[in-house]
């Protein structure tokens, strides 16, 4: 594990009279390493326990990318696994998009954090899966008319081969690293982009749908209530020796998602509650959503059978035969 400095600040710690680490403009609390450390383990706790994330009997797949999130997650989970719930044994699952120097460091700590943890590692990559990596189907699709950013392929190919791999390693759970800038920044871009079906599809408690739930694995998001820069904190006091900077392609390519954090980090200067209020708005949104949305009549996918709205080809497929033709 890295050894990363933790910056303490000026100040009394709220609940003890230790030098801060963090201070919490949206709730005023001042808090030292310690406290806060523990504060951060508490939230997760009661995050997946007040929104009934777990059940004992689950068999938990932990979706590990090897940043300070998916480390964080890890580690709680496989904590509280162990201690409260004593079910299977939690499995990490990585997806290898094939991007240089980022994910080959990305995957090396991933492995040796689960070796230290005596956790079971899966890998899949994208080579194997539809034969090219996302820095090959980059330089395939370069000089092509239609071309699309790196993050369009990505996200399909990877949110189908999560889905696929949690399904086939037993997993009745899938935990994705998702912390609460994460979760205000999608609902944001949701609504720029007025997809309420998927905000409506997102709701965390929604019905079972017998069509529907053969093909998807339960996601689940613990960290949904800690802000991205609370885990950074946290993932260094901790130690976890995480790819310090972000994926390549997301500083690379004009994605609206990047402006749209940007714009979310320069309302916290001003309310620094603004992401709670997202997180509660969607909460409350996607309730409402899911009980008056009709629900769509879904499609199976030409070629794979999973649900695909009202096309007939699901996107998946189709980003892999526009890679083969
Ligand atoms: S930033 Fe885009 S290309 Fe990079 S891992 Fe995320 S979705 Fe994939
Ligand atoms: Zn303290
Ligand atoms: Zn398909």
């Amino acid at each position: 594990m890295a050894n990363y400095n933790i910056f303490l600040k000026r100040g009394k710690c709220t609940r003890c009279t230790n030098s801060i680490v963090i201070q919490r403009k949206y709730s005023g609390e001042n808090l030292c390493p310690s406290c806060f450390e523990s504060n951060i383990e508490k939230t997760i706790y009661k995050t997946i326990s007040k929104y009934k994330m777990v059940k004992p009997s689950d068999k938990i797949i932990v979706a590990l990318s090897g940043g300070k999130d998916s480390f964080s997650l890890l580690y709680n989970l496989d904590k509280i696994q162990k201690r409260l719930y004593r079910s299977e044994p939690i499995t990490a699952l990585t997806i290898d998009e094939g991007i240089k120097d980022y994910r080959e460091y990305c995957i090396k700590n991933a492995t040796e954090v689960c070796k230290q943890l005596d956790i079971e590692h899966k890998i899949i990559s994208f080579r194997d899966k539809v034969g090219y990596s996302l820095d090959e189907i980059i330089t395939k699709k370069h000089q092509h008319p239609n071309k699309r950013y790196a993050c369009n392929y990505c996200a399909t190919i990877r949110r189908r081969l999560l889905n696929d791999g949690a399904m086939e390693l037993g997993g009745t759970v899938l935990a994705m690293g998702h912390n609460l800038t994460d979760i205000a920044e999608t609902f944001l871009m949701n609504i720029l982009h007025k997809r309420f079906n998927l905000i409506s599809s997102q709701f965390i408690y929604k019905q079972e749908n017998s069509l529907i739930n053969p093909y998807f694995i339960k996601k689940i998001t613990p960290l949904m209530r800690i802000p991205e820069e609370e885990i950074f904190v946290y993932a260094n006091i901790k130690k976890f020796n995480y790819y310090p900077s972000h994926c390549p392609f997301r500083e690379k390519d004009p994605i609206l998602r990047k402006r749209v954090l940007e714009f979310i980090q320069e309302c916290k200067k001003y309310s620094p509650e603004i992401e709670f209020n997202l997180f509660n708005g969607f909460m409350e949104l996607s309730a409402i959503l899911n009980n008056h949305i009709e629900k769509r009549e879904n499609n199976d996918c030409k070629f794979c059978g999973y649900p695909c709205g009202k096309a007939q080809v699901c996107n998946y497929c189709n980003f892999k035969m526009e890679l083969h033709s």
